[in-house]
This record gives structure tokens, C-alpha cells and sequence, in this order.
């Protein structure tokens, strides 16, 4: 009657909490007021098939959870192999006993089972020998399947909260990405939604370039030896076999993969999900940690969709700015066009006084356009049109602007040049113009133009252009084919002859 009454009492304690920590405390609770042992551990299973002490009480200077045994040795790991309780009443006469505790005489070591697998192995032991008689062994034994389904529904809920918060992560990661349409925000924020709400140490994301993958975004604490901008092959490293497989590639131990090349100093477990959208591999995300082994099979699944749908967010922004860009060019020629040209001037003028630097507009219309179309054609109109606006384009650097103002007038914004660069530019560009043999017009095709800058000769957009569009003005009455500046333009403006 006793012993219904103790198993009762120990199956209502440990299954009255479902946390991993608590259900140990309790089993080992009863084990110690109920069967008043000295001594006595559960041992769980490692993901590599070894045993170690999870929580213990009496001599516990041997459970240190690095002692790790493996399954097969010593009294624990020969009863997690057996599958059945061991009992050694004298140790010093067991060679199967691994001697951690010199005090211990007697150990009891009784396997906890789910079905036919081995969770863990409850460990008693005793400073006396021939502690344990065949009654308690046989309670402990029984308490013991208790204590199995306890720790069991306690793997099932743990199991079921990291779902429900990875559910949570993934639901939160597609709320907040699918609203950026920026791209490089949208990186940055990938990247901290993902160290948010996961267990890494670094999210580093890479895009795809021909047969690169370019570091784009990083977030965490970790130190990169491959900067911003850095560069890696697509086809090499775990980034590159997650490409090749299109499925998430786990290293729990980098040291170990040959194939791994180290973006971080500490890096010791690397996960990485490739971002692909139909079809398209637009390039990989790297989940870094600093301890092996962080990663395990339940985490692939939520990550790879969380890829999916960072993979579809960042398409989106590159639809996104595709489109923007075509919105702000001219379809004809290619240049930008003059709304775009509107904004920029605005947004440069005021980087210009921010910074106390100089800023040039240049207004070039083709000389006798009318006549050209006229003679000529519309449509070899339209392909000088063309060529012209190639041939500013060549005689500029990257961080000029090329613009149709309308017709066959265009304006070139050069950020950070002087009135007196933008003249020789601007001469440059006429003389290539003059040069140029345009095919099926056999003879030179000329602009006028007219320069100004920032700040001497206006502070706001209209200013600057209208300077500008009046030395244009005063280029065309001096006889076009050729370039005033704008100050000029005020002192000659007075005579009026073609
Ligand atoms: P000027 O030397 O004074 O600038 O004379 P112009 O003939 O170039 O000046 P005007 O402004 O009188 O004529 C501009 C012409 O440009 C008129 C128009 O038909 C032509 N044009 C405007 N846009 C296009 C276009 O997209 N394609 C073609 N082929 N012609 C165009
Ligand atoms: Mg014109
Ligand atoms: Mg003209």
C-alpha cells in the first residue's frame, strides 16, 4: 500500500510541470525524500549519443556537464545500451564501473524510456555497499517510467514553444519586410529581424553579382575578416553549396568542413539558407554563431521559409527600383529626363550648401535641329537624338548627370566642379559633338551652350537654370556652336544678331 502511495505521490509531482529544469528537480526530489538516496543524477542523451549529468544532487563534483560518456560505458551508459536497469552492490569488483567518486560502494543506473529509445538514465548511487535492496529497485524502476513520460511531455512542449516562437519570428519577418521597398533597408532590417529572433550571433546577407556573392548587410557582435562589399565565390564555401543544393546548408562544426571560408573570427557553427526566387538565385544568408553545434534539424525548416520570404521581399525592391529608375528616364534617348533632373538639381543644390561646395549646370541645344528633321527625317532626328546624348555621356564622369531637358535641349548636372571645369567640359563636349560624324547627315551636327554654377550665379533651381538657359540664349545669338558662361552672359547679353 505504501508503495502505491509513494508512486502516486512521485507521478503527480513530476507530471505537474512541463519545464525540462523542473521535472528533473522533481524526480530527483522524490528520489531523495521519498527512497532517501545521497546521491543520485539524470544523465540525458547529447545529440551525439553521450551521456551527461543535466541535474544532480550529493557528490556532485563528477557531473560537471562536460563529463560526457558514451552510450556503452560505465554502469549509466551500459544500462542506456542494455536497456535495462544495472545494479552493482560492490563496485571496487566492477570493471564495467567508471570511478568518478571514490566515496561511491553501491550504483543503481536505471535507463528512462520513450517507446524502445533511451532518453536519459536516472543514477543513484551510495557510500554503502549493497545499498539498494530488490524492493527499491523495483519502485525505482516503476518511478522510473513516470519519470520517462514526464521528461517526454516536457521535450514535446519545449519542442512546441520553439514552433510556436519560430511561427512568430517567421509571421513578424513577413509583416515587416513586404512594407520596405528600399533595398538597402530592407538588408539591414532582414538581417536584425532574423538576430532578433533567432539564437545567433551574426546575420550576414550576401547578393548575388555574376559569380560572386557581394556582402550587402551584416548585424551582430561578431568580427568580419570579409568587409562590406567584400566578395566571395558563388560556387565555393557552405554559401555556395546551399546555392547549389537550393536548401539550407548546417555546419555545426566549421573546423571540421573543409569547404567552410571564415567570415568571422569566432564563427565555430554556420547556417546557411540560400535566397532564390522563382528560380533566380539572388544570393545567401548566413546565420553565424560562436558555439558549435547551435543548429539543429528543427531549425532548418522555419529558416528556409523565412529565406523564401526574404527572397520574394528582395525581388520586390529590385522590382521596385527598377521601376523607379525607369520613371526617372527619358525613353528615347536614355538620358535621364527632366523631372528626374528637377530633383536632383534640388537635392544637390542643397548638398552643395550643406557641404560649402560648388555646384554646374550646363544647357546644350542642338544647333538647327528643325532644319536637320526637316532635310533628314524624324527618324534620323530621333537617332541623332540618341547618339548625342551617348557621346555627353562619354565625355563625362560617373557622378555626372545626363538629362533631356525637352526636344532637343539637354542639361548635364556635374556635382562638385567650378564654373571654370564646367567651361572646359563644357568645350570639350561641344568639340566632340562637331567632330562626330553622325551617319546620313554629311555634315557637322553642332550644339550651343550655356554654363552655370552654384553658387555665383543663383542659389535656387530656377535661378541656376534660368543663368544657365540665358548664357545658352546668348551662345545661339553670338552665332551657336559654342559655350558661355553665365556671368559672360549677363555683361554680353545686349546685341541681338544670328
Ligand atoms: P536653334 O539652333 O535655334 O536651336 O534651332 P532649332 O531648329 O534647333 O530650334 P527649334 O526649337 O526651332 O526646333 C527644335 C526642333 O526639334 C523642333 C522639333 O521638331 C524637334 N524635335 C523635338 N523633339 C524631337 C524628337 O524627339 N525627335 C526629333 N526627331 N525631333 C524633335
Ligand atoms: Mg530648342
Ligand atoms: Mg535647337
Amino acid at each position: 500500500m505504501q508503495k502505491v502511495a509513494i508512486l502516486y505521490d512521485a507521478s503527480q509531482a513530476v507530471l505537474s510541470t512541463f519545464e525540462l529544469d523542473e521535472v528533473l528537480l522533481q524526480i530527483l526530489g522524490i528520489v531523495r525524500d521519498y527512497f532517501h538516496l545521497q546521491s543520485a543524477a539524470i544523465l540525458l542523451v547529447d545529440d551525439q549519443h553521450r551521456l551527461y549529468a543535466r541535474k544532480h544532487y550529493g557528490s556532485g563534483e563528477i557531473y560537471g556537464e562536460d563529463v560526457r560518456l558514451p552510450i556503452g560505458q560505465g554502469i549509466t551508459g551500459i544500462a542506456a545500451q542494455k536497456k535495462r536497469p544495472i545494479y552493482v552492490s560492490d563496485v571496487s569488483k566492477d570493471a564495467r564501473y567508471v570511478d568518478f567518486v571514490k566515496s561511491t560502494r553501491s550504483e543503481l543506473a536505471i535507463p528512462l524510456m520513450v517507446r524502445d529509445e533511451v532518453v536519459g538514465v536516472l543514477d543513484c548511487q551510495s557510500d554503502q555497499l549493497n545499498f539498494f535492496d530488490a524492493e527499491t529497485i523495483d519502485l525505482l524502476t516503476l518511478f522510473s517510467t513516470q519519470a520517462s513520460i514526464a521528461l517526454e511531455n516536457a521535450r514535446l512542449y519545449s519542442l512546441e514553444q520553439k514552433r510556436r516562437s519560430q511561427l512568430e519570428a517567421i509571421n513578424a519577418i513577413a509583416r515587416q519586410t513586404t512594407a520596405v521597398l528600399e533595398r538597402d533597408e530592407l538588408l539591414r532590417k532582414v538581417c536584425t529581424l532574423i538576430l532578433q529572433s533567432f539564437p545567433v550571433d551574426h546575420v550576414v546577407l550576401t547578393l548575388r553579382e555574376g559569380e560572386k556573392l557581394v556582402v550587402a548587410a551584416h548585424e551582430g557582435k561578431l568580427t568580419p575578416t570579409i568587409e562590406m562589399g567584400g566578395a566571395l565565390p558563388a560556387d565555393e564555401g557552405i554559401g555556395g553549396r546551399a546555392l547549389a543544393t537550393a536548401r539550407a546548408a548546417v555546419v555545426n562544426d566549421v573546423a571540421k568542413d573543409p569547404a567552410y571560408i571564415a567570415g568571422f573570427t569566432e564563427t565555430k557553427s554556420e547556417m546557411c539558407l540560400p535566397l532564390i526566387s522563382f528560380g533566380t538565385q539572388l544570393g545567401v544568408v548566413c546565420l553565424e554563431s560562436a558555439t558549435t553545434g547551435s543548429f539543429d534539424q528543427t531549425d532548418v525548416q522555419p529558416l528556409e521559409s523565412v529565406a523564401d520570404i526574404i527572397a520574394t521581399a528582395i525581388q520586390n525592391a529590385n522590382y521596385f527600383e527598377q521601376a523607379k529608375a525607369l520613371a526617372n528616364v527619358d525613353g528615347l534617348t536614355g538620358a535621364y529626363n527632366r523631372r528626374f533632373f528637377e530633383s536632383k538639381l534640388a537635392e544637390e543644390l542643397e548638398r552643395a550648401s550643406r557641404y560649402g561646395k560648388q555646384l554646374a549646370v550646363v544647357m546644350l541645344d542642338i544647333d538647327h535641329f528643325k532644319r536637320l528633321n526637316d532635310e533628314f527625317g524624324h527618324l534620323l532626328g530621333d537617332e541623332v537624338l540618341r547618339q548625342v546624348s551617348a557621346l555627353f555621356r562619354a565625355q563625362l564622369r560617373k557622378l555626372d548627370f545626363v538629362c533631356r531637358y525637352g526636344g532637343e535641349e539637354f542639361v548635364l548636372l556635374l556635382p562638385e566642379t567650378s564654373g571654370e571645369d564646367a567651361l572646359a567640359v563644357a568645350e570639350k563636349v561641344r568639340r566632340a559633338i562637331e567632330a562626330h560624324a553622325f551617319p546620313g547627315v554629311p555634315r557637322p551636327v553642332t550644339v550651343s551652350i550655356g554654363v552655370a554654377e552654384c553658387p555665383t550665379h543663383g542659389l535656387t533651381r530656377d535661378e541656376v537654370v534660368k543663368a544657365a538657359d540665358s548664357a545658352l540664349y546668348a551662345s545661339k545669338q553670338g552665332g551657336r556652336n559654342r559655350v558661355t558662361a553665365a556671368s559672360a552672359a549677363r555683361t554680353a547679353a545686349a546685341p541681338a544678331n544670328d
